[in-house]
């Protein structure tokens, strides 16, 4: 026979160890979902697109927010974006965003406009092509479509030519963007790379450890991306 004293004890410790496991098992899970989910977010603001990379191939998923910079953006980067022209203002400069998210309607219509305006002043429509597709991501192919980029110019020199990375933001910026995540993510001299003409005004947000990386090692996205990330990178770059 049993002692009924005993089986009365031992079941409520049964049920500590069964909670305790249980417990257990949670805060795992809890911890691995975490990592995961921080490792997703890393490798989705490390998204690669440029002409042989369209969007539409990377999964990416565009999160809309307003930046109080007259743009929209992706909620991830907004804050970043805040802070540092914000500190940029502090020191002296007139920051001025003048592009932020594009949807694709709005990038053909960008590239549209500009293919015409080339074909009025006389060129031929694949002259027109060319010389735009240098500048100008195709429909598809933008890095404002992901919400990730921005244009950003001085107010005293509005324009989005070489002479931008003279003005006092355009030199600030160079300087110091990488320390809220983003990149200049068409640099001098890394057009076969990039795909695109330097563009001194163009601020890709990558997230901070990657910026850093990045500006330090003086790379692209797409060295970078083949450094660190060729088996995990969403889309792996691919020479034209
Ligand atoms: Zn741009």
């Amino acid at each position: 026979m049993p002692d009924p004293v005993r089986s009365r004890k031992s079941v409520p410790w049964l049920w500590v160890t069964a909670l305790v496991v249980l417990a257990g098992l949670s805060v795992f899970a809890a911890v691995r979902f975490q990592t995961w989910h921080r490792q997703a977010e890393d490798r989705r603001l490390l998204t690669l697109t440029n002409p042989w990379n369209p969007v539409s191939e990377t999964g990416y998923t565009y999160r809309s927010t307003d930046t109080g910079e007259g743009v929209q953006a992706d909620r991830s980067c907004a804050d970043a974006l805040r802070r540092m022209l914000q500190d940029c203002r502090a020191a002296g400069c007139k920051p001025q965003v003048t592009a932020g998210y594009r949807s694709v309607d709005d990038q053909l219509v960008l590239y549209d406009e500009a293919v015409q305006q080339r074909v009025d002043t006389g060129r031929s429509p694949e002259e027109a092509e060319t010389a735009v597709s240098a500048i100008i991501a195709q429909p598809g192919r933008s890095e404002h479509e992901l919400g990730l980029a921005f244009d950003i110019v001085d107010t005293d020199f509005p324009l989005t030519d070489d002479r931008q990375a003279e003005t006092p933001t355009g030199r600030w910026l160079s300087q110091n963007a990488w320390k809220y995540g983003f990149i200049q993510r068409y640099p001098k001299g890394a057009d076969e790379i990039t795909g695109y003409s330097w563009h001194p005004w163009h601020y890709r947000y990558v997230g901070e450890g990657p910026a850093g990386n990045i500006f330090s090692l003086g790379i692209t996205l797409e060295e970078y991306l083949s450094l660190f990330y060729t088996e995990e990178a969403q889309v792996v770059y691919e020479k034209p």
